[in-house]
């Protein structure tokens, strides 16, 4: 018999579609995968040399749990830069992935019963891992009219005596939102007044295409104080499988998430923190042109997406998702491979009638708290997106 919490974990559906699109192919099934999150771009030469030095240089050790202080500092000098906030390396954390420093968050900040808000749409993740450390999530809307903005109103009505902490991620895995600096500014109040933590999840940073970003620590030393700010090598610079993330927040904070981190997995790999200080300390320019090449395709996806009858899609400002809204399909049928006729529902029958009728993989809306969209992601080829949104168009046109 397993743990109870089992029972009720839902295992990663975005990374659970990557899986299927993949073995889809494998049995010679030409799927067209929107459901990776990450980037189809290949790691900078320059970074993939730092490994390299790294190995011949026998960095092939454990390293302080936290992560090296080379890295450590990189991170520091990254927050400055970019975001105008100072941090010293005692108030980093190196981890294996920002999904890991996440964790390490949930089981250093969360009693059995505390409760975490989470904005809706959210990133599947969340709410799981809180729910593992007996957590409870809480998911609180924001509205498609306004882009997906922040809802200070409803977060400040959503806290009560248990509530531990705020998550906040802009640009937003799955709506792309860019988060205005005013309702930003709104909640951080109301996390001082109320004694929260925020925990700013700023992953998709460096792809913000309208709009500013804008760090909520950066609104003063009381909000500071009670901000935990993520970030991640695996958007910016191409590197989802060399797994580092990190967060900078008040030493306490870090210094218990290092602990967590001590009895877990230890360090993350010593070879790709040195890839990792290259990432943040050389030259950026390959940054923008990625962030470049995903506007463009921002504009083509979400065109072609509000193209197809039955399907809205509003214009993503950051991130590299299209959160496209699929109730227009609703109670249309068609005859799936068991030659029975089926009825499109919610996003669940959606996801499946896209993957059969159109071969083409997208992940439900259910799994970030939206049943009436789909998310898509546009980090693929032109070719590949225009392929897709065709096969999605002919299979919509053929439905009763
Ligand atoms: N936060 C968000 C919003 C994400 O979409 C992801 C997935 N890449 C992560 C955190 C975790 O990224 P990683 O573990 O690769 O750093
Ligand atoms: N974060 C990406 C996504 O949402 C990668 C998969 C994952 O870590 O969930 O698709």
């Amino acid at each position: 018999m397993l743990a109870d919490r089992l029972k009720t974990l839902a295992p990663s559906s975005t990374l659970a579609v990557q899986a299927k699109a993949k073995a889809l192919r494998a049995a010679g099934v030409d799927v067209i995968s929107f459901g990776a999150g990450e980037p189809d771009f290949d790691t900078p030469e320059r970074i993939k040399q730092a490994a390299i030095e790294a190995l011949r240089r026998g960095q092939t050790k454990y390293t302080e749990v936290g992560g090296i202080l080379e890295l450590r500092r990189a991170v520091c000098a990254k927050l400055k830069r970019d975001n105008g906030l100072d941090y010293g390396p005692d108030e980093v954390l190196i981890s294996c992935g920002a999904k890991h420093t996440l964790f390490n968050m949930v089981t250093a900040l969360l009693n059995p019963g505390d409760e975490l808000l989470v904005p809706s749409p959210f990133w599947v993740s969340y709410p799981e891992q809180a729910r593992l450390v007996g957590g409870v999530p809480v998911a609180v809307a924001t509205e498609e009219r306004t882009g997906f903005d922040l809802d200070p109103d409803r977060l400040r009505a959503a806290v009560t005596p248990r509530t531990r902490a705020i998550v906040l991620n802009s640009p937003n895995n799955p709506t792309g939102a860019v988060f205005s600096p005013d309702a930003l500014e709104r909640v951080a109040r109301l996390a001082v007044e109320r004694g929260l933590w925020l925990v700013s999840d700023e992953c998709y940073e460096a792809l913000t295409f309208e709009g500013r970003h804008v760090s909520v620590a950066s609104f003063g030393p009381e909000v500071k104080a009670r901000t935990l700010v993520i970030n991640t090598c695996s958007k910016a610079y191409a590197m989802t499988g060399w797994r580092i993330g990190y967060g900078a927040g008040p030493r306490e904070l870090v210094r218990a998430m290092t602990d967590v981190q001590s009895q877990v997995t230890s360090n993350p790999s010593s070879i790709a923190q040195w890839a990792a200080v290259e990432a943040l300390n050389g030259p950026q320019d390959e940054v923008a042109k990625m962030a470049g090449e995903f506007d463009r395709r921002r504009r083509l996806i979400v065109q072609g997406l509000n193209a197809l009858p039955g399907v809205s899609c509003v214009m993503p400002k950051g991130a590299f998702y299209a959160f496209a809204n699929v109730s227009g399909l609703r109670g249309r049928t068609w005859q799936n491979a068991e030659g029975t006729t089926a009825t499109l529902g919610g996003s669940v029958d959606v996801t499946a009638f896209l993957l059969e009728a159109a071969r083409v993989a997208v992940v439900p809306g259910l799994d970030f708290g939206s049943d009436a969209h789909v998310r898509l992601s546009y980090a693929t080829s032109d070719r590949l997106i225009g392929e897709g949104l065709a096969r999605m168009g002919a299979a919509i046109a053929a439905l009763a």
